[in-house]
């Protein structure tokens, strides 16, 4: 039996002289692949499985590699990574922060909306006016930061820190994952990381000044699990030597 290139079924290259390579546990006539061949077709796809993984034997190849490949990011191993990357939290906490500018806009209005979704600031402020009247002197309105809002801020980001923090502790080529942190990575979709890192810098020092930009940071969150998954996939496809 002829030993034939699976992809694209020639013995040979153009140059003649590349070697065939098994580089799965795949047998018989799909057993064979020029290493340029097999190398394009990873690069045509952005499904990560058939970059790390024979979709036929579901086996990780074997080839050789300037570093070792890295696995997949599995947000699903990371209970809160996997939680905080679904959309319908930054609903809510949309939500929340929408009805909390209503209320302040239209109390009336919006008072038996806000009951609901945000008793914590509406039972602040009435203790403050409680006290105006008691005290029957005028008082500036302060103090009625929507408390719950800044803790649910505070935790979710220290959430993601630690998600982050093991996820990165698990790479085995930290140095490498560093210095592909700094460089410009033009996906579509995806915020180029250190562009990433100044905006959330600039809106978190935003936030600390006033809470509603708290959104804004929190929404950029949910981007480094996706920075991060692109940063493996480049990682990984770039360990080949070629
Ligand atoms: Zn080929
Ligand atoms: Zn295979």
């Amino acid at each position: 039996m002829d030993t034939l290139c699976r992809f694209c079924l020639f013995q040979s290259t153009e140059d003649g002289n590349a070697e065939l390579i098994s580089p799965c546990d795949c047998i018989g006539s799909i057993q064979y692949v020029h290493l340029d061949c097999l190398l394009q077709w990873r690069r045509t796809t952005d499904n990560y499985e058939c970059i790390a993984i024979c979709q036929l034997c579901q086996q990780p190849y074997r080839l050789p590699t300037h570093w070792p490949l890295e696995d997949k990011p599995e947000p699903g191993h990371d209970g809160a990574w996997f939680l905080l990357s679904k959309p319908f939290v930054w609903i809510i906490l949309s939500y929340y922060l929408y009805f909390s500018i209503l209320y302040y806009a239209f109390p009336e209005l919006f008072k038996p909306i806000h009951v609901i979704v945000y008793p914590q600031m509406i039972y602040n402020i009435e203790l403050q006016e409680n006290e105006i009247v008691e005290q029957e002197q005028q008082q500036p309105i302060g103090n009625t930061y929507p408390s719950i809002y800044a803790t649910i801020c505070a935790a979710i980001t220290l959430l993601y820190m630690l998600c982050y923090y093991r996820h990165v502790k698990a790479l085995k080529n930290k140095i490498i994952y560093l210095i592909y942190w700094t460089k410009t990575l033009d996906y579509p979709f995806v915020w180029n990381p250190t562009k990433l890192l100044f905006v959330s810098i600039g809106s978190f020092i935003l936030m600390c000044f006033n809470v509603s930009f708290g959104i804004v940071y929190l929404y950029l969150l949910p981007e480094y699990y996706h920075t991060h998954c692109v940063i493996i996939q480049q990682m990984n496809m770039d360990a080949e030597y070629k």
